[in-house]
């Protein structure tokens, strides 16, 4: 066996999102340009941008939203479906950096922030074997030199996909109460006074990111930041 054969497996060698061949990394050049085109973070309630992070809509809501590109954007969704559906978990390198990339642009000071994926049920996980978000988030954490909690929130629930109900309404019904955010095994690890980065691959309704930040503000955590690669609306 020789090196290339191990550079093979380590960096495939062709864009994860194109196909166009390269030397080395995941993702083309021109796809990493094309891919992460929002320029401000949204307001957590009605999905407004917020230049300068100035809240005019909602000044009280629950949670600033941040979206790295746009699910319409091919390359980004290329992406997004290699790791979740075809489990490629060397997709999650490139989007951790377009997440990494976007909030680096952001005026906003990351220190003190604890990352926290968003969880998947039991049974996603053993379909999957592993949780997409949690895959981005231990690089962006690591990027950041943020400690990474990723058992903080738990998916207490598991029902039917999120991506699988077209209707809003029914997505807000299926995702409520979904999630619990608890001290985990005496460790004294909890969300309680903490800011959290809350990270998930895809936001569409906000219905998840919704029902999670309730249960972590109902444990007692202040600032959260729900940070998605792609935004759906
Ligand atoms: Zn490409
Ligand atoms: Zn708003």
């Amino acid at each position: 066996m020789n090196a290339g054969f191990f550079m093979n497996i380590l960096f495939p060698a062709e864009c994860l999102a194109c196909g166009a061949p390269l030397a080395r990394g995941t993702l083309c050049g021109t796809c990493r340009m094309c891919i992460a085109p929002h320029r401000t973070a949204f307001c957590g309630t009605c999905a407004a941008p917020l230049p300068g992070l100035r809240s005019i809509c909602h000044p009280h809501a629950p949670h600033l939203l941040g979206a790295a590109g746009d699910y319409r954007n091919a390359a980004l969704r290329t992406l997004i479906h290699a790791l979740k559906f075809g489990r490629m978990r060397c997709a999650a390198e490139p989007l951790a950096d377009v997440l990494i990339h976007y909030c680096a642009r952001l005026p906003m000071d990351l220190r003190g922030f604890s990352v926290v994926p968003v969880p998947i049920s039991r049974e996603r996980m053993r379909e999957r074997g592993f949780n997409q978000s949690a895959l981005i988030a231990e690089r962006f954490a690591r990027f950041f030199g943020a400690p990474l909690r990723t058992k903080l929130l738990s998916r207490t629930v598991h029902r039917t996909a999120q991506s699988d109900i077209p209707d809003r309404d029914e997505r807000r019904e299926n995702i409520r109460d979904c999630y619990a955010a608890k001290e985990f095994a005496g460790s004294g690890i909890c969300a309680a006074g903490r800011n959290i980065i809350l990270i998930d691959d895809v936001t569409t309704s906000g219905a998840t990111f919704a029902d999670a930040v309730r249960a972590l503000r109902s444990a007692g955590a202040r600032k959260i930041f729900a940070l998605a690669v792609a935004k759906a609306r």
